[in-house]
């Protein structure tokens, strides 16, 4: 009996990790396999009228072909120019500042509520052209409203994000399907700020916007 349940748990955990990894496979497996949860997410995306028009800052001009091919990535996977890019800073819903003024833990860092994504010059210098690229592709997920999935409560779902998907940074420069299925899903389930909603935001001397245009970020 004990035994019989010992090979029965063995069995379901493999089939577990099968299906697990099923939905990470080619274009034809299914992400229904792995259902998306409310811990993926939080409750705002950085889109306006369905696009987010980004502003390239001087001092992030140096990653100017990494954000064009990330960007480009992402709205080939959405099928849909989400990502469009403005001269203007105050037209924009999101910036992109190169900063040395970044906690050393964090190559990238996204905040949504004032729109900004901070690359950090020591790490980006450092990476080879692979590697900023996919820092570029991470950050540019959680404008959706996607969280980090290494941070995910499940243990074992935890550890596979890791390995296979760009927001549980596997620094991956191509958009499989379950990226690209969790940033449609992210977007139906979050919502975009008003115009009021967000330059309050953006006015907010706490936040990265104002840091960033203070020399504090
Ligand atoms: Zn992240």
């Amino acid at each position: 009996m004990l035994k019989f349940k010992h090979i029965f748990v063995i069995v379901l955990t493999t089939l577990i990790l099968v299906i697990g990894f099923s939905a990470f496979g080619g274009q034809s497996t299914s992400a229904q396999t792995i259902k998306f949860t409310s811990a993926m997410h939080t409750s705002k995306n950085l889109t306006y009228n369905g696009t987010i028009k980004y502003y390239v800052k001087a001092d992030a001009k140096k990653y100017a072909p990494e954000i064009t091919y990330a960007t480009q990535k992402w709205n080939k996977a959405l099928g849909k120019k989400v990502f469009q890019r403005t001269n203007s800073i105050s037209r924009s819903r999101l910036v992109f500042t190169g900063t040395n003024k970044l906690n050393r833990n964090y190559a990238g860092v996204a905040e949504i509520n004032s729109g900004v994504i901070a690359l950090n010059n020591s790490w980006m210098s450092r990476y080879n052209q692979q590697k900023r690229r996919a820092v570029v592709i991470h950050e540019l997920g959680h404008t959706f409203g996607t969280k980090d999935l290494y941070n995910y409560p499940n243990g074992t779902l935890r550890s596979l994000f890791k390995r296979q998907t760009i927001m549980g940074g596997n620094y991956a420069t191509s958009i499989k399907s379950f990226d690209a299925k969790l940033a449609k899903w992210t977007l139906q389930k979050t919502r975009s700020m008003s115009q009021t909603e967000f330059h309050h935001y953006r006015s907010n001397q706490g936040l990265y916007y104002q840091q960033m245009l203070n020399g504090q970020l």
